[in-house]
């Protein structure tokens, strides 16, 4: 069933920052589940701070928030439930699991920060990133 839920101000400047496929994914994803969308563009110092403090594993320009054009879309987006319970990693992993099926849905290839290698295994790695949604190589 779908609700109405409907993007605040910061999730529509994040809105805007995405590449037209991420922007399909999330706009069919919020007819199911209210989300917030947190990060789309991210630039040089920001990605190379999330790098030194871990919250990152790449250096900028490695990353698919990162763009090197003017122009360009990010290629990433990070969002979490709302109201957001930073308690419930269940839940969060509930919206991007979501997510993905969604992506498929629509044709669309994605990554998702907590299944890196796309093996559809949750435990076979380290870095672990929930809120985390990119489009696959394949797609830009
Ligand atoms: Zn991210």
């Amino acid at each position: 069933m779908a609700n109405n839920y409907s993007y605040g101000f910061q999730s529509m400047e994040v809105y805007d920052e995405l590449h037209p496929k991420l922007q399909r994914i999330v706009d069919e994803l919020i007819k199911h589940m209210d989300v917030s969308l947190l990060e789309g563009i991210r630039g040089k110092v920001e990605q190379n701070n999330y790098f030194a403090s871990g919250t990152s594993h790449v250096r900028w320009p490695n990353g698919r928030h990162n763009v090197t054009e003017p122009g360009q879309k990010s290629r990433a987006v990070d969002m979490q439930p709302y109201p957001y319970d930073p308690k419930s990693e269940r839940r969060i992993l509930f919206m991007s699991g979501l997510a993905k099926g969604i992506a498929e849905g629509l044709g669309i290839r994605v990554i998702v920060g907590s299944d890196w290698n796309n093996n559809g295994v949750l435990a076979d790695q380290k870095f672990h990133d929930l809120f985390h949604l990119e489009l696959h190589s394949s797609e830009v």
